[in-house]
């Protein structure tokens, strides 16, 4: 097959075809390189500048302050589940809270009690991960080490619109499914971290923004490796990090700075995306459930179930047939996911919307 679907998969994820076309043209040699940037070294002048150019863009779409570096790691978010309390975290210390929203936020806590205190501040397991915690049910501690969440569950599809209110504790934010989908304020930030598969490039290459003040936290006593500090210090230079990653990540920045204009804009077509689902779902006399409360609705993954599994099959045969490819639900939760990404064009959306009132009109 030649023809491009329209991909809705949770990740590794639709890329801007702009950027993938960028990326062809330049495979067999790199302006300035005579060779791909999968064949030059890490210390080349080429490659510094799409270091430095991934970082400066960074920090113009995030308005990153001074105070504040950005790492490129690998390991994926899976290892900063580990990274971040081995780094933060001290066994005599006081304990790190997290709120769990979801199959993420568990996986990251896991991590975390192996590396050591922790306590749970709230849990939508009730609810089956649903929504986020109501006005005053966290109870945060003041001393805590820092407050962990994962800003969009990529899973259940609930995300948080705004950040929690943590006081001098420092929030820690696993945002690899929303990363880059809006504006943030990463002062209200100590660390964030993202793998890029989702939103952002292709697998390989995590991206770390983390207050300066965190990185005395680090131990020398930790493996090189999974050392902030070192990373730091080294300018993500410390080995060779994932260079084609890093390349695209910059020519995904290029492409939110200058072909989207900027994150305001990129975060009104993502609202608007969803709203053209979300709304379709509401309007389909419960054809269509929404697994996730209308509050805290993913802009990212919309999770849906129809009324048997049955229904479910023949809803992803078809919509396979008609170009629409990846819907799939996570085999944890089941049902369908529409992970409707940066990069996912509104056309992707028009189509799935026609493809879904049609099949309800047939079913
Ligand atoms: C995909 C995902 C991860 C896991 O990322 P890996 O790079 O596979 O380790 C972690 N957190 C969230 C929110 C994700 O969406």
């Amino acid at each position: 097959m030649t023809e491009r679907i329209f991909n809705f998969s949770a990740g590794p994820a639709v890329l801007p075809l702009s950027v993938l076309e960028h990326a062809q043209r330049e495979l067999l040699a790199l302006p300035g390189a005579g060779a791909s940037i999968l064949e030059i070294s890490h210390r080349s002048k080429v490659f510094e500048a799409i270091l430095q150019s991934a970082k400066k863009r960074l920090t113009e779409l995030l308005s990153i302050p001074e105070n504040y570096r950005i790492l490129f790691l690998q390991g994926g978010s899976r290892l900063q589940f580990s990274m971040v309390p081995m780094n933060l975290l001290s066994a005599d210390g006081p304990p790190a809270d997290y709120i769990l929203t979801g199959s993420w936020g568990k996986n990251a806590l896991k991590e975390a009690i192996k590396a050591g205190p922790v306590r749970v501040a709230w849990d939508g397991k009730a609810s089956n991960y649903d929504r986020l915690p109501g006005a005053g049910a966290v109870q945060l501690s003041p001393q805590a080490a820092y407050v962990h969440i994962t800003s969009n569950e990529t899973i259940e599809g609930v995300q948080f619109r705004t950040e929690p209110e943590t006081g001098d504790v420092p929030l820690v934010c696993d945002s690899s499914s929303d990363f880059l989908h809006r504006p943030l304020d990463i002062a209200r930030y100590g660390l964030l971290y993202a793998c890029a598969q989702k939103n952002a490039g292709p697998a390989g290459v995590t991206i770390v923004i983390i207050r300066e003040d965190l990185l005395e936290r680090s131990q020398d006593s930790l493996p090189g490796y999974l050392n902030y500090k070192i990373h730091a210090d080294n300018d993500s230079l410390w080995n060779t990090p994932a260079v084609f990653g890093i390349y695209i990540f910059d020519l995904i920045a290029r492409w939110l700075l200058e072909d989207i204009g900027g994150l305001d804009k990129m975060y009104a077509q993502n609202c608007s995306k969803a709203q053209m689902l979300y709304d379709l779902i509401d309007a389909s006399n419960g054809f269509y459930r929404g697994h996730s409360q209308s509050d805290c609705r993913s802009v990212m993954n919309v999770t849906f179930r129809l009324s048997t599994e049955e229904l479910e099959k023949k809803f992803l045969a078809e919509a396979e047939k008609n170009g629409l490819s990846s819907l799939k639900g996570h085999r944890s939760v089941g049902g369908i996911r529409a992970s409707i990404y940066n990069a996912m064009p509104v056309e992707g959306v028009t189509s799935l919307c026609n493809f879904m009132r049609d099949f309800a009109s047939r079913s």
